[in-house]
């Protein structure tokens, strides 16, 4: 059964809207698995599973403005031409004081959108990878790359990654030598999510923060289709809690690293539900 091609409830025009949710369907870096180009759609399709009320919060969809602007014309493009689009789009965005929702496509659009804010923002990643070569196959924006990307626009003391249970030797003790902050899986998991939550809070303080979610940052159990998964990771309600946590200090998100044709599409159910938790979580610390 197909359901109307955008994101359920999404009922506002772009100018009356308040966070703008955009596709962007790009794969052409992945290593591993290759379809997350796929994704925007298979996730806007789960999306019409869902009631417009939130029991935990209290927030009804009904009453937020947001609209979905339809997919980005990316899909064959070169990485540089791909972030140079998602840096265009994402800057009028900012620029109307809307709030963006990338849903990707694989982790490399997200430099492109953080470039677009000014660089005294804070970016939080979930994700099993630590994401901080300097290339891969030749490529500096290859989805391996995107943490080492941000922090040439963003002061690395203002980047946390969360979750991380991979990388390579050297891209690990780099991040190590200059200061790269995360926690691990294994440490969320023996300290609980609050506190690894309330440490990243110490280290950002008051910054207004973007936040990236690498889907693969949960366990495989929960989100079999992605690129590249990763066993021992957190579990779905941690990301709710991350979200609901730094909900005041949020300025934008997007949701990579779904990859529909590898399940049986409980990840773009899963991706479906956090867009929608994020957008009323936002929605209701500001209102
Ligand atoms: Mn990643
Ligand atoms: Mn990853």
């Amino acid at each position: 059964m197909n359901f109307p091609d955008y994101f359920a409830d999404a009922e506002s025009t772009f100018d009356q809207a308040d966070f703008i949710i955009f596709g962007a369907p790009y794969d052409k870096t992945s290593s591993f698995r290759i379809g997350a180009r796929n994704a925007p759609k298979e996730i806007r399709q789960a999306s019409w599973n869902f009631e417009t009320y939130n029991v935990q919060t209290g927030v009804d969809l009904r009453d937020i403005k947001f609209h979905d602007y339809g997919d980005l014309c990316i899909e064959n493009d070169k990485p540089e031409k791909m972030i140079e689009k998602l840096y265009a789009f994402s800057k009028q965005v900012i620029e109307k004081n809307k709030f963006p929702i990338a849903v990707g496509g694989e982790h490399s659009i997200t430099p492109g959108i953080v470039k677009a804010f000014t660089s005294d923002i804070a970016v939080l990643s979930l994700d099993a990878h630590i994401d901080y070569r300097n290339k891969y196959e030749n490529e500096k924006f290859n989805h391996a790359c995107v943490i080492r990307r941000i922090s040439d626009h963003i002061d690395i003391k203002s980047i946390a990654v969360l979750g991380i249970r991979s990388a390579e030797k050297e891209e690990f003790e780099e991040a190590n030598k200059n200061g790269l902050f995360y926690i691990d899986s294994y440490k969320i998991s023996n300290e609980g999510i609050d506190k690894s939550l309330g440490m990243v809070k110490d280290y950002f303080g008051q910054k207004r923060i973007y936040l990236t979610l690498d889907i693969d940052v949960i366990d495989p159990a929960y989100a079999p289709g992605t690129s590249t998964p990763e066993p021992f990771g957190l579990h779905p309600i941690d990301i709710i809690k991350t979200i609901d946590f730094f909900a005041s200090q949020l300025v934008g998100f997007d949701i990579v690293e779904v990859c529909p044709e590898y399940d049986k599409g409980q990840t773009s159910i899963l991706a479906a539900k956090i867009i929608r938790h994020l957008i009323q979580s936002a929605w209701s610390n500001k209102n």
